[in-house]
C-alpha cells in the first residue's frame, strides 16, 4: 500500500489513512460508508477499496468533508469504534488461563479469503482461514497468523467462445492493497532466509492487519534469489511436485522463521490443513537448540498443536518421494538429532509405506488435536487415517470434529443488516452465536423481509447484465455468448445459485443429466426455474474445465430456453452477489467428499435456503423445515442418475410450488416461513464465533495449561505490532526494531 500522495489529508480526517490500512473496514458497514460517501462512483469503479479511494480523490473532497458536521460525526463514532476493537485487551474466554504469561497462537494457513482486493485464495480453505482471524480479531484473541503473498493471485477467469476455460495474468498491484512491507532496523524491507535448507531461500516479509490480527506474508519474488527460488511464491498450489514441496517448506520453516525473527512467541500451532506442517519441525529444533533432547521436544510440540484436516479426497493430501525430501533436508535432521530413516518416517502411512512422505500423516503423528471439519468429516477422517492408531477401534481414533462456520459481518448483506437491526435489536451483532436472538427473526413481517431480498435478487441480476455488456461493448462476443451470460434472466421466476470450485467431485453439471425433465423445469409456462453457476477450474484440472465447458454452452444454447447463465470470474465480490441475491443455494457434490462446504451457510444466514444433498454441514443443518435435503442413493448402474432425479423430483413436489403461492401482496408466505427458518436455525449454528469458541473450549485452553505447566516460551506477548503501522513519513511499511 502506498498512499503518501494524500498528504493533502486535512489533518482533522488524517485516520482515514488509518482506517484504509486495516482490513477491518471491510467487515464494518459504516466504516465503508466512510469512503464510499465521499464519492459513490470512484468508490465504485475502485471495487470497494478503500486505498484506491483515498489516492484517487482530489484534496478538495477531503476539504469540503472535514467541513461536514454530519460527515464528522460519522467518522469520529468509526474511528473510536475502531480504536477500541483493534485494541489488545484481555480476551474472557481465556480466563483459566494466566494471561500475563500466554504468548499467541500461531496460526498458518496456504491461502486466506479475505477481500477481492487481495487474491490469496483459490476457494473454501481460504475464506474459512479468513473467517476464522477476522472472528479472532472480533474475540480479541491473540493471534498471529502467517502465509503467502501471492503476487500473481490465483487466476482471472475467461472464457473463451466455445467455452474453454482461460487463466489470465493479473499481477496484484501492491500499491493499492492493504498490505505492507515489514521494515528491519535499517529501513529496508525484512528478509528471512529459510533455515537449513539448501540451497537456500529467502522470503521478504509483508503484513496485513486484520482487525486486532495481524497476518504476515511471504514473498520469494525478491532479487536475491534465483528465478526458480523467486518463483515459488508466485501462485497457488503450483502443479509441479518439487515446486509445491519448496512452497511448503516455505510455508512451515520459513514462516515461522519469520516469527522468530519478529520476535513473536507462540503457546500454540495450528495448522490449517497439512500444507504447513513442517513448521511443527522447526518448533521442535527450537526445543532442541535449548538443549531437550528431540524425543521430549517433540512431546511437548505434540501437545501444543492443532492439526485441522479439510478433505476427504484422496489427491488433496500432499506426499513428496522421498529423494525429494532427502535432497532439501539431509543438513536439517541431524539438527534434531535425528538420522534419514527415523526422519523420513515421521511422514510414512502406514498403509502404503513406499508411496512417499505424506504431509496428512506426518502432520496427525505430530499434532495431539486433531479435527475434521464436520461431524461427518471426522468420521470419514478417522476411517482414513485409521492405520495410524491400528490399536484402537475406528470410533476411537483421536481425530475430533469441529465444524465450520462463517464470519456475520462479512456474509450478512448491508441491506439485510439493516432489517436485523430493526427486529434484532442493534446489538446482535455482538451476539451471533446466541441462538435465543435468532428467534426474533419471527418479529420481521413476512413483505418486509420478501422485499429486501427480492431487491437483493434485482441487484444480482443488474450487476450479471451489467457485466454482460461490458463483455458486447468491449469484446465484441458473440450474440450467444451475451445470452448465456445471463442477459435474459428474469427476476420474478424461481432462482436456482450453484457457485463454487468446479472440482469434479462436486457435479456442477448434474442437473443437466436428463435434459428433457430439466428444458420443462425452466421452461414451464407458469412455474419457471433459471439457474446461475458460476467457479473456477484449477488451471491444472483438465476434467473440471471440461464439465465447466458443457455448462457453459448449454447455457448459450437456446435449447436450454435461456434460463441457464454462466457468469465468469467467480471471486469474493461476486460470491456475495450470488449468495445474498438467489432463492435458493444448491449443492450436490458427490458424498462423502464435501468435508463441510460454507457457501450454504452464507446464503442460508441471508435468507437463501439450502437445497442440498445428504453430505457436509447440512447433515447437521437441515431441520425438517429450513430447506430441503435428498438423500445420496449409490446405485449400482448410475449414482449420478439417482442422485440427478432426486433434484428433480424435489424441485416439482416441494420447492417449486412452495415458492410460487402468493397471497394477495405478492407475498410467497410458504416461502418466507422456510427463508425464516433457515436464517433463524443456521445463523448462530454455523457462525464462525461458535466454531472459533469450540477450538478454544476443546483445544487451546488444555494446550495453554500444559504450555504453562512446563514453563517453556519465553518472554511475554508482545503488544500486538498492529500499533507499528508506519503513517506517511515511511510509506508502504510497519516500524518495527528488529533485534
Ligand atoms: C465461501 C466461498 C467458497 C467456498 O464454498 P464451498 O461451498 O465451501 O465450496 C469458495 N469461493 C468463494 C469466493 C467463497 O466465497
Amino acid at each position: 500500500m502506498d498512499i503518501e500522495e494524500n498528504s493533502y489529508l486535512p489533518e482533522r480526517l488524517s485516520g482515514l489513512e488509518e482506517l484504509a490500512s486495516n482490513l477491518w473496514w471491510s467487515w464494518q458497514p459504516k466504516a465503508r460508508m466512510l469512503f464510499k460517501s465521499l464519492d459513490r462512483q470512484i468508490w465504485k469503479e475502485s471495487r470497494h477499496n478503500p486505498v484506491k479511494v483515498l489516492k484517487e480523490l482530489p484534496g478538495k473532497v477531503f476539504d469540503s468533508a472535514a467541513k461536514d458536521k454530519d460527515y464528522l460525526r460519522h467518522y469520529d463514532i468509526v474511528l473510536s469504534k475502531f480504536h477500541k476493537e483493534i485494541k489488545a485487551d484481555k480476551c474472557l474466554l481465556f480466563e483459566e488461563i494466566n494471561q500475563a504469561e500466554m504468548h499467541s497462537i500461531a496460526y498458518f494457513s496456504a491461502e486466506y479469503g479475505l477481500h477481492h482486493s487481495l487474491p490469496f485464495y483459490a476457494g473454501g480453505l481460504g475464506f474459512l482461514a479468513g473467517d476464522f482471524i477476522k472472528e479472532c480479531s472480533d474475540l480479541k484473541i491473540p493471534l498471529v497468523a502467517v502465509g503467502f503473498m501471492y503476487p500473481e493471485g490465483y487466476l482471472k477467469q475467461q472464457i473463451r467462445e466455445d467455452g474453454w476455460q482461460e487463466n489470465i495474468k493479473q499481477p496484484l498491484d501492491r500499491d493499492t492493497a492493504s498490505i505492507f512491507r515489514v521494515l528491519d532496523k535499517n529501513g529496508n524491507q525484512l528478509i528471512v532466509k529459510v533455515p537449513l535448507i539448501e540451497p537456500p531461500i529467502h522470503v521478504a516479509v509483508w503484513k496485513i492487519a486484520v482487525g486486532g490480527v495481524s497476518l504476515y506474508l511471504m514473498d520469494t519474488d525478491i532479487e536475491i534469489n534465483d528465478p526458480w527460488n523467486r518463483g515459488i511464491s508466485a501462485r497457488l498450489y503450483s502443479g509441479d511436485i518439487e515446486q509445491r514441496l519448496r512452497q511448503e517448506i516455505v510455508l512451515g520453516i520459513g514462516g515461522s522463521e519469520v516469527l522468530e525473527k519478529l520476535d513473536i512467541k507462540h503457546s500454540i500451532l495450528h495448522l490449517n490443513e497439512g500444507h504447513a506442517a513442517f513448521a511443527l519441525l522447526e518448533r521442535i529444533r527450537g526445543r532442541v537448540l535449548e538443549g531437550v533432547n528431540y524425543g521430549e521436544a517433540s512431546q511437548y510440540v505434540k501437545k501444543t498443536a492443532v492439526f485441522t484436516s479439510h478433505t476427504p479426497v484422496v489427491a488433496g493430501h500432499d506426499i513428496f518421494p522421498f529423494q525429494m525430501i532427502e535432497k532439501y533436508f539431509n543438513s536439517y535432521w541431524p539438527s534434531l538429532g535425528l538420522d534419514r530413516d527415523s526422519f523420513l518416517k515421521l511422514g510414512v502411512h502406514p498403509e502404503n509405506p513406499n508411496a512417499g512422505f505424506n504431509m496428512t500423516a506426518f502432520a496427525l503423528r505430530m499434532s495431539e488435536f486433531r479435527n475434521g471439519v464436520s461431524k461427518k468429516h471426522g468420521e470419514v477422517t478417522r476411517k482414513m487415517w485409521h492405520s495410524l492408531w491400528p490399536d484402537l477401534p475406528e470410533n476411537e481414533v483421536p481425530i475430533d470434529y469441529i465444524t465450520n462456520g462463517i464470519h456475520i459481518p462479512t456474509w450478512i448483506e448491508p441491506k439485510m443488516k439493516l432489517l436485523f437491526n430493526k427486529y434484532l435489536g442493534h446489538d446482535w451483532v455482538d451476539d451471533v452465536d446466541n441462538p435465543l436472538i435468532w428467534e426474533l427473526i419471527d418479529e420481521i413481517p413476512d413483505d418486509e423481509l420478501w422485499k429486501t431480498h427480492f431487491w437483493l435478487k434485482v441487484k444480482l441480476i443488474n450487476t450479471i447484465r451489467e457485466r454482460a455488456r461490458q463483455r458486447w461493448v468491449n469484446n465484441r462476443r458473440s450474440t450467444s455468448n451475451i445470452l448465456g451470460m445471463g442477459t435474459l434472466l428474469d427476476p420474478s421466476v424461481l432462482t436456482i445459485g450453484f457457485a463454487r470450485r468446479f472440482a469434479t467431485y462436486k457435479r456442477a453439471d448434474l442437473i443437466f443429466y436428463d435434459l428433457e425433465r430439466l428444458k420443462k423445469l425452466l421452461n414451464d409456462r407458469w412455474r419457471p426455474i433459471q439457474i446461475i453457476f458460476a467457479g473456477k477450474a484449477h488451471p491444472a484440472d483438465d476434467p473440471g474445465k471440461r464439465i465447466l465447458q458443457k455448462i457453459y454452452n448449454f447455457a448459450r444454447d437456446p435449447v436450454m430456453c435461456g434460463r441457464i447463465a454462466f457468469v465468469e470470474d467467480y471471486e469474493e465480490q461476486f460470491a456475495q452477489y450470488m449468495v445474498h441475491g438467489v432463492d435458493v443455494w444448491l449443492n450436490n457434490p458427490l458424498p462423502p467428499m464435501e468435508a463441510c462446504g460454507t457457501s450454504g451457510m452464507k446464503a442460508a444466514l441471508n435468507g437463501v435456503p439450502h437445497l442440498s444433498i445428504m453430505d457436509g454441514w447440512w447433515i447437521e443443518g437441515y431441520d425438517g423445515e429450513n430447506g430441503w435435503i435428498f438423500a445420496h442413493e449409490e446405485s449400482e448402474n448410475d449414482t449420478d442418475k439417482a442422485d440427478a432425479e432426486s433434484i428433480y423430483r424435489i424441485l416439482e413436489e416441494k420447492v417449486i410450488p412452495c415458492y410460487y403461492k402468493f397471497s394477495d401482496d405478492g407475498t410467497p408466505d410458504d416461502w418466507v416461513k422456510v427463508m425464516k427458518r433457515s436464517i433463524k436455525s443456521n445463523a448462530a449454528k454455523f457462525s464462525s464465533r461458535r466454531m472459533v469458541k469450540e477450538y478454544i473450549q476443546k483445544f487451546y485452553i488444555k494446550e495453554l495449561k500444559e504450555a504453562q505447566e512446563r514453563k517453556l516460551g519465553g518472554t511475554l506477548l508482545k503488544s500486538p505490532p498492529t500499533t507499528a503501522i508506519a503513517t506517511s513519513n515511511t510509506p508502504n511499511a510497519i516500524k518495527l526494531d528488529i533485534v
